[in-house]
């Protein structure tokens, strides 16, 4: 007799994180590295949040509050939704997780989403025996909501999109999101519409999505919807995994029961509360981002590269297959000590995805490129 995993989880493929800074430190001996690999803010942590996080520190060796109400209050009042509608978890990660188990949890049930697709989702899916239905994007990576709605059946109960997407940056027109939670909603009562917006700050389309947040805290927004967004990108905290959804506020509850019960740390919990005060961090990161993915969109367009239109901190590229192929592109990259996304995970092998940074870092990351062309 053996241990053995079952068989469900023998068959998983990992999670393919962006390549680590210490990693390529190491293994190229370089001093300085340049990440533009995981859609990190590129202006760092804020200060408001430095100071809240020394402030937290003396409060370590004790619990965090359960359901951590504070900051569910402050993220209601920044959306202008109410407390009851928020959820916070460890990273939208374990968002996502819960929702799967706590929904679809069964064999007999599926869920649909598109591909390619964040890979959380088919993973977390796979871990919890659930089918994975995926209907590919069309070619210019837009969606074709009736297509993916087709997949729906009487066994689906969870439907996955994201918006801005990853790793292209299309942002579909709220009012087709609407459209295809109300048409869910008819297709299967059952099925719950999960709109992950870890992007959606960087996007033209913010205020629109915030008004739908509006409408389901008012009830007047189908109740199959739920809202997820994240402090790990706009707000500059991926490295202390903080997520938080908008649900309905039934689904909400559901949540609370079965997450554990302090998933969310407490200097997590400051961090939080000191991001959403930061108005000043925040204008400024947009302002980056927005400037620098023009900047580097015209750039490479120049360079002679396919630039997706992108809503998001980041841009998917493919490189001028005359002169250079996406792996040798990537691989020249690193040896330069600039680390960009290689999206074979994604199963997109001749594109790349590289995330905005500051001046500083897409100047250098542009120059790079040239000189490589160059050879
Ligand atoms: C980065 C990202 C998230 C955020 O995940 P966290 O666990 O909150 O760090 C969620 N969804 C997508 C599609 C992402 O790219």
């Amino acid at each position: 007799m053996r241990i053995m995993a079952l068989p469900n989880i023998q068959k998983l493929s990992p999670y393919v994180p962006g390549l680590s800074i210490a990693e390529i430190q190491e293994k190229y001996n370089l001093p300085q590295i340049i990440k533009m690999a995981s859609n990190e803010n590129p202006l760092g942590v804020s200060p408001l949040v430095k100071e809240a996080i020394n402030q937290a520190a003396c409060e370590a060796f004790r619990y965090p509050q359960g359901g951590n109400p504070r900051l569910a209050k402050a993220i209601a009042k920044f959306h202008n939704v109410n407390p009851e509608n928020v959820v916070v978890g460890n990273g939208s990660d374990e968002i996502i997780d819960l929702i799967i188990r706590i929904f679809s949890k069964s064999e007999k049930n599926n869920i649909v989403c598109f591909d390619p697709c964040f890979s959380i989702y088919p993973i977390q899916s796979a871990i919890n025996c659930n089918q994975v239905k995926k209907c590919p994007v069309n070619k210019d990576f837009s969606f074709d909501f009736e297509k993916l709605l087709a997949l729906v059946d009487d066994e689906t109960r969870l439907v996955f999109i994201t918006t801005p997407d990853n790793p292209s940056g299309y942002c579909p027109p709220a009012t087709s999101v609407k459209k295809l939670a109300d048409d869910l909603k008819k297709k299967n009562p059952a099925a719950i519409l999960i709109i992950d917006e870890a992007y959606m700050d960087f996007s033209g389309d913010s205020d629109k999505s915030e008004r739908l947040f509006s409408l389901l805290a008012q009830g007047a927004f189908p109740d199959n919807v739920i809202f997820l967004r994240t402090f790990s990108k706009s707000f500059g905290l991926a490295g202390l995994r903080l997520g938080y959804g908008i649900f309905p506020a039934g689904l909400a509850n559901f949540y609370w029961r079965s997450r554990l019960p302090f998933s969310v740390n407490i200097i997590a919990e400051a961090a939080g509360l000191a991001a959403l005060q930061d108005e000043a961090f925040r204008e400024m990161t947009l302002k980056t981002v927005r400037e620098g993915r023009e900047e580097l969109a015209s750039s490479l367009t120049n360079l002679g590269f396919k630039v997706w239109p992108s809503q998001a901190n980041f841009l998917l590229i493919q490189p001028p297959q005359n002169i250079i192929n996406a792996h040798e592109l990537h691989k020249e990259l690193l040896k330069k000590g600039i680390i960009i996304r290689a999206l074979d995970s994604y199963k997109l092998p001749g594109h790349l995805r590289v995330s905005i940074g500051n001046n500083h870092e897409n100047k250098r990351f542009l120059e790079a490129i040239k000189s490589i062309m160059e050879n």
